[in-house]
């Protein structure tokens, strides 16, 4: 049970998409040896997602890894929303949230996030092993995993496995977990094109037609244009002819010739969650736990948002005996199943108005199209309602309320989230003047965050992995502390056995540390 540098061997991560890369980056950052392999060759592959959202960026804030995602992607997208023959300009980064350091949804392509975190882990000396193809697994004091390299198989020992594998993962197989859904009667055209005529470059173009939404965006990664649309199935043909694309960007009256075809590419959607997330001491996370349709932009965020949640729980874990773990472990499959179930319900209801074929999504569409033009901005200007369906899309309104790592102290701490939830961002006062709260907690670390007048004996943590702050502007006495993945796990008055029993649980007790 080794990792390369001779240490045991903490994680096994099995695929390097987003999911994968994610879950190895948090994993490593809360102390865990780790190795990531994949069966492709290398690297490169093509986008599919194009959208990160403010919750994945806090998610992935204590990594380091944003201030590089921010500069490679546009965080104030301008959308043009094509009704028939009116284009109405949407100001996306008019939307500015107000209780994060992320304010705006991220244009950026799922090839550079891919690229930032696997830069972020090669700075901490984890490469990822390609050519490296998970055959199987056994569970034997922690994991054995089956791997072929060059078609040499060998065998990798870990205390835990995550399959980060894919909507076809090998992991989820051999553990025999089941894969619950279906495949939507849909496919997703992907292309690459050079356009000549009447659309402004450096804009996400989204036309609304009786048949379906067209999203046209500025990223194509072999062509200016990438074009992203459902269509039905059409098994006879993998790539797509310039006739027929024409004809679709036609009747979506999207007045452009397309002059080349870079590439393209049809892909089989479908909606499913595994019916289990854990088999002993193998976890499953992003497309290989869950597939939603791609309306909203959710699959990549919220497989990022798996491992945000199981990184720093396996880093903790592995440093608990076996049998102390239970609660801990356990919080993952029930705080990100339930999730992943929210996500599938979401998608499934914005596919259905975005692409479903029957009658009432087509009159829908057919209608908005022809009469939505003045109602746009007339909704945009109702700020409340536009900032609550930013938040459920950007998941800042997800919450672990009922998990069994959220832990209500006595006493009433006076802070306005509750265990549970993801704290917000404001400025605090602390010693070294005023502050934003998400700069003060962007470490990888469990964080305990004390009100002025709260006594508190325990000392923080050598090895980092607990940070105590006290917040001079929130008054009285209180004790808050914040998960690494910033949602609250404990809230008190002044419980501070409560607080002990808490970080215990977690194991992220001072006594614990290395
Ligand atoms: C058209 C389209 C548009 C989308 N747009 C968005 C969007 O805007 N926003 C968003 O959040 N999501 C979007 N998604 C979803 C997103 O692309 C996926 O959710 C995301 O790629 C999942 O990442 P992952 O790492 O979990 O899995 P994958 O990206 O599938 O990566 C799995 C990895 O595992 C490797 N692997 C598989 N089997 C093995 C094995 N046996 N051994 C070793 N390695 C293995 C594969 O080679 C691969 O590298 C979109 C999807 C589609 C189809």
């Amino acid at each position: 049970m080794t990792a390369p540098d001779g240490q045991p061997l903490d994680v096994l991560v099995v695929g390097a998409g987003p999911t994968g890369l994610a879950a190895a980056l948090i994993a490593h950052d809360h102390g865990a040896h780790v190795r990531i392999v994949d069966r492709r060759p290398d690297a490169p592959r093509f986008s599919r997602a194009f959208l990160v959202q403010p919750r994945t960026l806090e998610v992935l804030r204590p990594h380091g890894v944003t201030d590089e995602l921010l500069a490679l992607g546009d965080s104030n997208p301008q959308v043009h929303l094509h009704l028939r023959r009116r284009c109405v300009p949407v100001d996306v980064g008019e939307i500015r949230l107000p209780d994060t350091a992320f304010p705006n949804f991220l244009l950026v392509r799922q090839a550079d996030v891919e690229a930032v975190l696997r830069r972020a882990l090669r700075g901490r000396g984890v490469e990822v092993e390609w050519e490296t193809q998970c055959e199987s697994f056994r569970a034997v004091d922690g994991v054995v995993c089956d791997v072929t390299h060059q078609g040499i198989r060998r065998h990798i020992a870990a205390r835990f496995l995550v399959g980060c594998d894919g909507s076809t993962s090998t992991v989820r197989a051999t553990a025999g977990i089941s894969w619950d859904g279906s495949v939507y009667p849909h496919e997703i055209l992907l292309a690459d094109i050079e356009l000549e005529g009447d659309v402004q470059t450096g804009v996400t173009h989204v036309a609304v037609h009786r048949d379906g939404l067209l999203f046209l965006l500025p990223l194509g990664e072999t062509a200016r244009w990438r074009v992203l649309t459902a269509q039905p199935p059409n098994r006879a043909q993998a790539q797509t002819d310039r006739q027929h694309l024409q004809k679709i960007l036609d009747r979506a009256d999207v007045h452009a010739r397309i002059t080349r075809i870079a590439w393209s590419e049809r892909v089989r959607v479908q909606h499913r969650v595994a019916s289990r997330y854990r088999c002993g001491p193998v976890f499953l996370a992003g497309d290989a736990a869950h597939a939603f349709s791609p309306a909203g932009g959710q699959g990549m965020n919220t497989g990022i948002q798996d491992s945000a949640d199981l990184g720093w729980k396996l880093a903790f874990a592995a440093r608990l005996r076996p049998d102390g773990d239970a609660a801990l472990l356990r919080s993952y499959a029930e705080e990100r199943r339930r999730a992943a179930q929210q996500v599938l319900l979401l998608t499934h209801v914005l596919f259905w108005a975005e692409a479903g074929r029957g009658r009432v999504p087509s009159l829908l569409r057919g209608a908005f199209s022809s009469t939505g033009a003045p109602l746009v901005p007339v909704l945009l200007r109702r700020r409340r309602l536009v900032a609550h369906a930013v938040r459920v899309l950007a998941q800042l309104r997800r919450h672990y309320r009922r998990g069994p790592l959220s832990v209500e102290g006595s006493g009433d701490s006076g802070v306005a989230a509750p265990a549970g939830e993801r704290i917000p961002d404001e400025e605090v006062a602390v010693d070294g003047g005023r502050q934003r709260l998400h700069d003060l907690i962007a470490t990888p670390a469990v964080h305990v965050l004390l009100h002025r007048d709260t006594q508190w004996g325990m000392p923080p943590a050598p090895d980092g992995r607990l940070r105590v702050h006290r917040i001079r502007s929130w008054s009285g006495t209180g004790i808050v502390i914040v998960r690494p993945d910033g949602y609250v796990g404990f809230r008190s008055g002044s419980d501070t056995q409560g607080a002990a029993e808490w970080l215990e649980l977690v194991g992220a007790s001072p006594a614990r540390s290395t």
